[in-house]
């Protein structure tokens, strides 16, 4: 290709959030520790990247489902950062199995209030990626929570309230907002996008003013990721989410100059420097990652 160098531009913050570096220790923690009681199982993905779920289970932490649950019956199970439904804590408490919680506290906080609400006598209509983690463990709170979807009738609802996912893009949920507000005037909103997903947001939007291309390092399963990509792409950007350095021969880099860089709340920094680095010297890339698996959770 022999092209000149591009200019970087990496957006801060981007990378890991508070709420997974503490779900990466405490599940690291759980999977070193002798006292933690053997087998060790995770219910879903520890954070939506698939190098540190690779790098857990070669550690020997076992993933299981929702359906899985009722058969466990001893060990210990490590409860994500996504949160889970209180149901999810009796099954384990009655099955006498060891709970290690790593429930981000935006998710406790947003559980919290949607009890709240529920005890004031609202419906919650819960606005998220269906069948996420996030928003199952939301709509198993109660059956007065509703998934959000475009038939719904607020004017048969007495009191409703829009809640949102902690990692959906905040200009989509600003504009669903005030377009159903119009319409029903008494809906109330509270917006629980966390601070970490609102910073990288701005961050990545602030970085590509100058960019002609933004990349996204990311795992296509993340909601957060998927959202950094949108909220790019709504200010009509050329903007693509990669895993990691692979993906980068897909992309054509002809006429590009300027590229910011951004990544998920869980992306591993290996991954994005290592992008940098295949960047910085695209013509001798071979495109092939020579991260160790235990390099993602580090
Ligand atoms: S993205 Fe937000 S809600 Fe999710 S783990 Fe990070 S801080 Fe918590």
């Amino acid at each position: 290709m022999n092209k000149e160098k591009f200019i970087i531009t990496k957006a801060h913050p981007q990378g890991f959030c508070d709420g997974v570096v503490r779900a990466i220790k405490l599940t690291k923690d759980a999977l070193m520790s002798k006292d933690a009681k053997r087998p060790i199982y995770i219910l879903g993905s520890t954070v939506h990247n698939k190098e540190i779920s690779k790098a857990f289970a070669s550690l020997g932490l076992i993933k299981i489902s929702h359906e899985d649950l009722i058969n466990i019956k001893e060990g210990t199970v490590i409860i994500s950062a996504h949160g889970v439904a209180p149901s999810v804590y009796e099954t384990l408490k009655k099955n006498n199995v060891d709970i290690i919680d790593t429930t981000c506290k935006k998710v406790v906080a947003l559980h919290d209030l949607i009890k709240e609400k529920i005890n004031l006598g609202y419906t919650v209509i819960f606005m998220g990626k269906a069948n996420h983690e996030e928003t199952i463990g939301a709509l198993g709170i109660s059956d007065k929570v509703l998934l959000f979807d475009e038939n719904i009738d607020y004017s048969k609802i007495d009191k409703a309230i829009l809640v949102c996912q902690t990692t959906l893009c905040f200009s989509d949920v600003a504009n669903k907002f005030s377009e159903l507000k119009q319409k029903y005037p008494s809906l109330e909103l509270s917006c629980e996008i966390c601070d970490a997903t609102r910073v990288r947001q701005s961050a990545a939007l602030n970085a590509s003013k100058t960019s002609d291309l933004v990349l996204v390092v990311g795992d296509k399963e993340s909601n957060n990721a998927n959202t950094l990509v949108k909220t790019i792409k709504n200010t009509n950007k050329e903007c693509y989410l990669i895993e990691g350095v692979s993906d980068l021969k897909d992309i054509n880099l002809n006429n590009i100059k300027n590229i910011t860089i951004t990544s998920a709340a869980s992306t591993p920094k290996v991954i994005v420097n290592e992008v940098i680095d295949t960047l910085n010297n695209i013509d001798t890339a071979d495109f092939k990652t020579k991260i160790e698996l235990l390099d993602y959770i580090k």
